[in-house]
């Protein structure tokens, strides 16, 4: 039996396919995935072979003390929470399932923008207070939205966008045209030019040493007064100190973030003192679909790998 361990929090939890698959494959499966302890997750996973990895960080001692580790199956698409040079060094298969979160991530955002754009949270939590308090917000449609980034999330927030009749900005330095379905409502731009045009900001980039702080107080300066910022990509790419800086002195109209640089939210979260601000739980990829086609290939990932871990 190879001793799989699951830290995601989300692993198999729309069906018991993905288990019973890894079942059926001759794994013992062992789940930690509440409150965490580094500790506990080391001793865990010290006689694993198999880890499937949500989004916390996988530590250098926790993955030099397992020594039967073979595969490390991420639980999704982004890989900056694991070590890769080091895991290469140690002989450590890495695998992510990348695009078939796009569509629950872009739905996610662009539910986001709607609710920025029209104070439909805050408004609610008026209703629910007794307060019958309406605002007056801001139309999306045939408005400029700009995407940092342009891979498969951004792209398909660009898909709903076209539906809003809007005009899209795209910096994305990797992409050298934009693919024919785009034209006629997007086009590449500076990042200059993305971020002063705006009348909605997204951010779609990984979290790597060349994105973090890509958005910061030189760029809020860029910004339209009432523009509006969302973040479905990694905390980190956004520097929160001066988004709450361009927040307090009112240079930008707010923010929308589905991810923090510390998750989850601190209770001393300055970020949670503005009322123009969104914040939710790193929910981008759970939707039923994401989330069961995320599993089910998380678990192949492991099964496709098992010779390996004899
Ligand atoms: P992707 O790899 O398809 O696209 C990323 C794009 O960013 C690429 O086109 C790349 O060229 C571009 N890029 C890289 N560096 C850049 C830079 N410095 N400036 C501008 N563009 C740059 O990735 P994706 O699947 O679209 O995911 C995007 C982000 O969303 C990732 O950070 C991922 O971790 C995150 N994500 C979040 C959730 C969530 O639950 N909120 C779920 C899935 C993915």
């Amino acid at each position: 039996m190879k001793k799989i361990l699951i830290t995601s929090k989300s692993f198999g939890h729309v069906s018991e396919e993905p288990l019973e698959m890894l079942h059926a494959a001759g794994c013992e499966t062992v789940f930690y995935n509440e409150a965490f302890d580094e500790m506990r997750f080391r001793a865990l996973l010290s006689d694993c072979a198999g880890l499937i990895i949500g989004s916390h960080k996988l530590s250098k001692e926790a993955v030099t003390g397992a020594k039967t580790l073979k595969i490390v199956s991420k639980h999704g698409a982004g890989l900056d929470n694991i070590d890769l040079p080091l895991m290469k060094r140690l002989g450590i298969t890495v695998t992510n399932v990348p695009a078939v979160n796009a569509n629950a991530v872009a739905d996610l955002t662009f539910g986001l923008i709607l609710d920025l754009s029209r104070g439909i949270s805050a408004a609610e939590r008026n209703v629910r207070a007794h307060e019958w308090k309406y605002f007056i917000g801001a139309d999306v449609y045939a408005k400029t939205l700009s995407l940092i980034g342009f891979g498969r999330i951004a792209q398909n927030v660009a898909r709903r966008a076209a539906g809003f009749s809007m005009r899209v900005l795209v910096y994305d330095p990797y992409i050298t045209e934009i693919p024919e379905e785009f034209l006629g409502f997007a086009e590449l731009t500076s990042i200059e030019d993305a971020l002063r045009n705006a009348d909605v900001v997204s951010v779609h980039v990984p979290l790597n040493d060349s994105t973090r702080d890509l958005i910061a107080a030189d760029e809020f300066r860029m910004m339209k007064p009432l523009c509006l910022i969302v973040n479905t990509s990694r905390g980190g790419v956004i520097n929160e100190n001066d988004l709450c800086e361009a927040l307090r002195e009112g240079r930008i109209g707010g923010a929308a973030l589905d991810v923090l640089e510390n998750e989850p939210v601190r209770a001393c979260e300055p970020l949670l003192r503005f009322d123009r601000v969104i914040i939710t739980p790193h929910m981008g990829m759970y939707s039923f679909e994401a989330v069961n086609q995320v599993s089910l290939i998380a678990a192949q990932n492991i099964i496709e790998h098992l010779p390996d871990l004899e």
